[in-house]
């Protein structure tokens, strides 16, 4: 075990020695040791100790708290190796789901400031976007989330520590602070809940340059000054609605892609949502990867890439590289050996079963923390409120990770609930499918003349008897709200001859979900006519 470092004002110390003394001194079931307290008085026990004050660790915290138990929520942010740091609610409201839609949110204005003219507003003068604008009323929103955090957490009676949590030992949770400043221990006899996050991959160590001069999604949030002509590298969520709303902006933005957009999300939506971008000015640089970034003289980033079929290599200049080709788990430091928590060795997340309990009874972890789950803010939140409720109230309600819905913020949206055509056809047979389609046009679009090609909806059912619905996809203005509601039937299992039953409101994009009728079976043009 590392001895800590002296701490201000306070005697150095050995934090095993010092707790092989405090056990020895109140051996029994728990016991806290707080550097320069009084040992034993039961402070810093807890019912429940939460490492990671993000959207599944703050949910769980609360809930708890709700049973008259004593909670502690320690939440830590390690800075990014570019130094953007933030506060209490973590990767969610801070540079997550939060940072990114009021950004999204920004871009679509741009794009409706055009449709406007149409619609008859005089919006001759030169329209620009101020990037340091955006920027300051996006960071002083997250600001007063992290301030509300903390008054709910306040206001439940649960214990903020903003310190970082490994373990001592099973029961024992070690929480640091900046520099090694504060020490604590929290004891917890009951329950310790691990929900603390992943953290974005910055760029590849065989990538000359590429730690050195790229940035993540968790430091583009936080950039005072427009990060200007941008390469994109990665194909998923966080490259995709990122490069989106840079082009939004009026940004000259690229997306550097090695294989195919999307993974896991149906490829034929994928590839609808990257051709819009495409037509709407995003470049992409399609299967190739970096090979290197340097500096050039005048400051800008020279990156050198390769192409996967032809070996070719060519490069451009930006003035930003952003790494968005995943997130990882930053296990290491929790020290979950000592616990006798396990991971998968591959992912380095914590294995858990469906209770989410750990290969430790009293350990549990939720969130993007753990194996096989969405990496999504209402999954983390709804895990953790469960978990709460089954381990101080009287529930035995798992929580279910199945049809989750989710939307890709993209320029046109694209929300789904349910299977994959592809997952579909693999687990069912194409010959037991149906997919119902269609191409339509958004109302909206007509007056302003707006290209509609990728507005489209897919629905796969089952083929037999009354069709239970399996999966539900649609491209176009407000997915999220769409395919919310949707998901409420598909989760009661909705069939298909039940959405037909179901009266559409007039006139919107999602009554065209209650209309679908063509199968792609029939090979008939799936393309809306009329209203
Ligand atoms: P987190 O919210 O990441 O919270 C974990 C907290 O623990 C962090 O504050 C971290 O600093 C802290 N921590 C880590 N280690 C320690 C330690 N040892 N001690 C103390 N504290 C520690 N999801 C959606 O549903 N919709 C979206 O639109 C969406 N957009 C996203 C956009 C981006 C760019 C990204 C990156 C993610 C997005 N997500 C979105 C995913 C969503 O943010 C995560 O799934 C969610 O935040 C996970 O919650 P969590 O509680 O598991 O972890
Ligand atoms: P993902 O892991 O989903 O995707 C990583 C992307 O980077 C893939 O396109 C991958 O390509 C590519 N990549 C990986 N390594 C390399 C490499 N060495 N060189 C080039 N490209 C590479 O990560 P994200 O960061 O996009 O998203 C993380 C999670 O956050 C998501 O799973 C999602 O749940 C959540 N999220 C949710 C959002 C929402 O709800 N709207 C928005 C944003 C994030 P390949 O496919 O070839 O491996």
């Amino acid at each position: 075990m590392r001895t800590p470092p002296r701490t201000k004002g306070r005697l150095p110390y050995n934090m095993a020695a010092l707790w092989r003394t405090c056990r020895r001194r109140f051996p029994g079931p728990s016991r806290l040791c707080r550097t320069g307290r009084a040992f034993g008085s039961g402070e810093n026990e807890y019912d429940l100790v939460v490492v990671g004050g993000g959207s599944g660790g703050l949910a769980c915290a609360k809930e708890a708290s709700q049973f008259g138990k004593k909670v502690a929520v320690l939440d830590y942010v390690d800075p990014s190796p570019k130094g953007t740091k933030w506060g209490l609610g973590g990767t969610c409201v801070n540079v997550g789901c939060i940072p990114k839609k009021l950004m999204h949110q920004a871009a679509l204005l741009g794009g409706l400031l055009k449709d406007a003219q149409r619609y008859g507003w005089n919006t001759s003068h030169p329209i620009s976007h101020d990037w340091s604008t955006l920027a300051k009323a996006v960071q002083n929103y997250v600001k007063s989330l992290n301030w509300g955090h903390r008054v709910q957490l306040q206001d439940k009676r649960v214990k903020y520590f903003n310190l970082k949590g490994c373990f001592l030992d099973a029961h024992t949770i070690r929480a640091v602070g900046k520099g090694s400043k504060e020490v604590s221990c929290l004891v917890s006899h009951q329950v310790i809940c691990l929900s603390a996050s992943v953290g974005s991959n910055l760029g590849l160590r065989i990538i000359s340059g590429a730690r050195e001069y790229g940035i993540t999604s968790d430091d583009l949030f936080w950039l005072k000054k427009s990060p200007g002509k941008t390469l994109v590298v990665g194909a998923s969520y966080v490259s995709l609605e990122c490069a989106g709303f840079l082009t939004g902006l009026g940004l000259d933005a690229t997306v550097m892609m090695r294989s195919i957009p999307l993974r896991g999300f149906d490829q034929q939506m994928a590839s609808l949502v990257t051709d819009y971008m495409e037509a709407h000015g995003t470049r992409f640089l399609k299967k190739c990867s970096p090979t290197k970034v340097k500096k050039t003289d005048h400051g800008r980033l020279r990156v050198t890439w390769k192409f996967a079929e032809s070996g070719k290599e060519k490069s451009d200049e930006f003035d930003t590289v952003m790494w968005a080709v995943g997130r990882a788990p930053d296990t290491k430091t929790l020290n979950l050996e000592v616990a006798g928590v396990k991971t998968n060795a591959e992912t380095g997340k914590i294995l858990v079963d469906a209770r989410e309990t750990t290969s430790v009874p009293h350990i549990y972890a939720i969130g993007d923390i753990t194996e096989g789950r969405p990496e999504l803010t209402p999954t983390a939140i709804a895990a953790g409120k469960c978990l709460a409720r089954r381990l101080f109230g009287q529930s035995a309600e798992l929580m279910d990770y199945d049809n989750v819905p989710t939307t890709v913020f993209t320029p046109l949206e694209y929300g789904c609930v349910g299977l994959s055509e592809e997952t579909a056809t693999d687990r069912f047979g194409s010959e037991n499918i149906e997919v119902y389609h269609a191409f339509y046009k958004p109302l909206e679009f007509t007056v302003a003349e707006r290209e509609a090609a990728q507005c489209y909806i897919k629905m796969v059912c089952l083929r037999q008897e009354e069709q239970r619905i399996l999966g539900l996809h649609f491209i176009g203005p407000n997915a999220g709200e769409v395919i919310q509601g949707f998901a409420l039937g598909i989760k009661c299992g909705a069939t298909y001859s039940q959405m037909m039953k179901t009266v559409g409101i007039h006139p919107t994009c999602a009554e065209e979900v209650t209309k679908l009728h063509i199968t792609k079976r029939s090979g008939a043009d799936p393309t809306v006519t009329g209203c």
